[in-house]
């Protein structure tokens, strides 16, 4: 039987240097990562997936949408028309990366308007959404967009949520501690990290932060930290530890959180138990920060190493 993954949220264009006066053109965004790792990582046969948002009628829309579906991710996306995508630019000075964004007016940030209900979901099907995604949105969409969560949810589909804390896509702190913990307040799963979430929750450990997110709503917690062992935490069971293997060549830690949450996803809804999740998160996420970007290629057999 074929599961469905629906990631929620703002993929946008990626332009990054290449040489002194070009740019190549990708697409990018956190949720859409995630997504793109599930689907590195599963077979179609057991694993839809697919991309919910919003965008434009012009062409870059359209080649956001051509390159979704050249990945196998389907493209479920509201069109509105005279709108369009968000863009960043990656800049290179002494091997350090730096970005610069155009988001403010895009189309993703009106993907809740007239929203009833999320796209293709049955029971046992995964949503997943951001902090990012609940940023983006004007404080109405986002309530809309809870709303369909917590509808799904008791409809029996999946909610899973990273908190993703960006204080920059925030009016304060408060607004962004609130509506994270409303996230978590509709979702089954949470897959904070936890040097974000001690920054800004305050919390002094790793169970500080999963006892919170079970309290607020949630049945399991996976605080992610860094090299650190992930912590796993479900309501009705003891908590255990997962190491991630040591890398020692370390090159750039884009999308580490979200190829995680790709694999451990994937992993689930394939079937596989937890700890086999958080392991394939963490062999995927080794695998990424050894190379530049947020969409790296990924060896299979290194992934399977020990699985
Ligand atoms: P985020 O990108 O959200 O800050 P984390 O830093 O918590 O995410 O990392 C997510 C996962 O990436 C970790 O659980 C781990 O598996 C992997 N990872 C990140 N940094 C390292 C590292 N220095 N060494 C090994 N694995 C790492």
């Amino acid at each position: 039987m074929t599961c469905r993954l629906l990631a929620i949220g703002e993929c946008m264009v990626e332009l990054s240097p290449r040489g002194e006066d070009n740019c190549a053109i990708g697409f990018a965004g956190d949720t859409l990562n995630t997504a793109w790792y599930a689907r590195q990582v599963s077979s179609p046969e057991t694993l839809s997936v697919a991309y919910f948002s919003a965008v434009g009628d012009d062409e870059l829309s359209r080649r956001m949408a051509d390159f979704m579906r050249a990945q196998k991710i389907e493209p479920a996306l509201k069109v509105i028309p005279g709108a369009t995508v968000g863009l960043y630019m990656i800049f290179l000075a002494n091997g350090e990366r730096s970005f610069q964004y155009w988001r403010s007016q895009s189309a993703a940030r009106r993907l809740a308007e007239d929203l009833k209900e999320l796209p293709g979901l049955g029971q046992g099907d995964f949503a997943y959404f951001s902090g990012i995604t609940l940023a983006i949105l004007p404080p109405e969409g986002r309530q809309v967009l809870l709303d369909c969560l917590k509808a799904a949810a008791e409809r029996g589909v999946r909610v899973v949520f990273d908190p993703n804390l960006r204080r920059r896509l925030w009016d304060s702190a408060e607004d962004m501690c609130a509506a994270t913990m409303a996230g978590a307040s509709v979702s089954e799963i949470v897959l904070p990290s936890f040097e974000d979430e001690a920054e800004w929750f305050s919390d002094a450990d790793k169970q500080a932060t999963a006892e919170r997110y079970l309290q607020a709503g949630s049945r399991l917690a996976v605080v992610k930290d860094g090299p650190g062992s992930v912590l796993v935490k479900a309501v009705d069971s003891a908590a255990f530890e997962v190491a991630p293997e040591p890398v020692s060549n370390i090159v750039d830690t884009t999308a580490a959180g979200d190829s995680f949450n790709g694999g451990f996803l994937a992993s689930l809804a394939e079937g596989g138990s937890l700890a086999d999740a958080v392991r394939l998160g963490c062999r995927l996420a080794g695998q990424v920060v050894t190379q530049r970007g947020a969409l790296v290629e990924v060896s299979a057999a290194d992934l399977n190493r020990g699985a």
